[in-house]
């Protein structure tokens, strides 16, 4: 068994960030700072590795790059939990083990599913993929469910850690089905839910373009496709059932025979114990896909350098990555507006080698290009 990489987010509040190099605190600075980390010559710190094939870098992306798509982040600014305190993401074990879990987030997903589909990447997305085209960047990992990297940049690899919501999965049989095939099957299920989205689309209260609208009405896309609902009926809400279990049940893990059973119109019905569909994402407090994680350690091992763009590293998983990265020495760059989980260990006390102390700096927005995401960085110096 491998060791849990547990998805539980830290929600403690994080250090500030601080400007490493100081010069990078005005725009021309900023985009010194990030020319000279992607052209630096190949690190001579990097470990057990022919430093001449790695030059590249790979990218650790997150939440905070797919705003600019209007999705909402994680963390504001100040590197604090910005979700409101009403909020709390459902953990697998929950969605496995509770039809009325699953009701609720079914219902909130397809609310949010519109907005999803109608976002688009943006600018950052597509610096990724110039930068790709130019040679600079090996691959990319990404935190991300909303499948903005394969869309714009399909020739640049890309690995999503967490998934993805653009399919659903059978958590029997394992086999997976198109989202929207999926949303067709809830508006069929649930006719009032439908009309009320219905509505909800009509006056553009759920496009990606009008957040204020999104914000009065209390409807936030948040990054995992879901919206924030208070005081829905919720348990009016019905799903269907995976379509090869219903027509085979599977065995279950004892060797018995499983039950999935259906109302005349489809909906699964409790008195099944398999056959439950569920997004393709890796959920808080769910394993991910061993051969996701091995990809990415090998993705990490491939390159020579590190670029972190709008994480704060709250996941374990992406953690555990930048950790890798940093002791095999490989230079380390962080592009997020606010600070990131263990930035004492990354840039100051407790790192190896000669790595700089960082320099304290009054934190403020930068903006390296004129539709870029705001940063405050925070630089090794290569
Ligand atoms: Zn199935």
């Amino acid at each position: 068994m491998t060791t849990p990489a547990i998805r539980i987010p830290f929600t403690g509040p994080l250090p500030p960030a601080i400007i490493v190099p100081p010069s990078a605190s005005s725009v021309s600075g900023a985009i010194d700072a990030v020319c000279a980390f992607f052209a630096a010559s190949p690190s001579l710190n990097l470990r057990g590795v022919d430093v001449g094939a790695h030059s590249q870098t790979v990218l650790l992306t997150g939440a905070g790059i797919s705003v600019a798509s209007g999705l909402s982040d994680y963390r504001g600014d100040q590197g604090t939990y910005r979700r409101n305190k009403s909020y709390r993401p459902i953990y697998f074990h929950e969605f496995v083990s509770r039809h009325e879990s699953r009701k609720r987030y079914w219902a909130r997903s397809f609310v949010g599913w519109p907005g999803l589909v109608k976002a688009r990447p943006n600018s950052t997305h597509e610096a990724i993929r110039d930068l790709g085209k130019k040679g600079y960047i090996s691959s990319v990992i990404t935190q991300n469910v909303d499948s903005f990297h394969s869309f714009a940049h399909p020739e640049l690899s890309t690995l999503e850690l967490h998934g993805y919501l653009r399919s659903v999965v059978c958590t029997s049989c394992h086999n997976q089905f198109p989202r929207q095939g999926f949303q067709d099957s809830l508006e069929r299920l649930n006719p009032a839910w439908a009309e009320f989205l219905a509505r909800m689309v009509e006056q553009g209260a759920l496009d990606t373009d009008n957040q204020e609208e999104q914000r009065r009405k209390g409807l936030k896309l948040n990054p995992d496709g879901d919206v924030d609902l208070a005081e829905a009926p919720y348990s009016t809400f019905r799903y269907p059932s995976c379509p090869t279990c219903l027509e085979r049940p599977p065995r279950l893990k004892d060797g018995t025979q499983s039950r999935v059973e259906v109302e005349s119109d489809g909906a699964w019905m409790d008195t099944s114990n398999a056959g439950i569909l569920k997004p393709a994402v890796t959920m808080f407090g769910e394993n991910i896909d061993p051969a996701v994680k091995i990809a990415a350690e090998e993705a990490i091992d491939d390159a020579g350098r590190l670029l972190v763009l709008g994480s704060s590293l709250a996941t374990f998983s992406a953690w555990r990555l930048v950790e890798r990265a940093h002791k095999r020495g490989m230079p380390i760059g962080i592009i997020n507006v606010g600070g990131v989980r263990n930035e004492a260990v990354l840039f100051g006390q407790g790192s190896q080698g000669s790595d700089p102390e960082p320099t304290s700096h009054p934190t403020r927005s930068v903006h390296p290009a004129d539709r870029g995401i705001p940063v405050r960085g925070k630089w090794e110096r290569v």
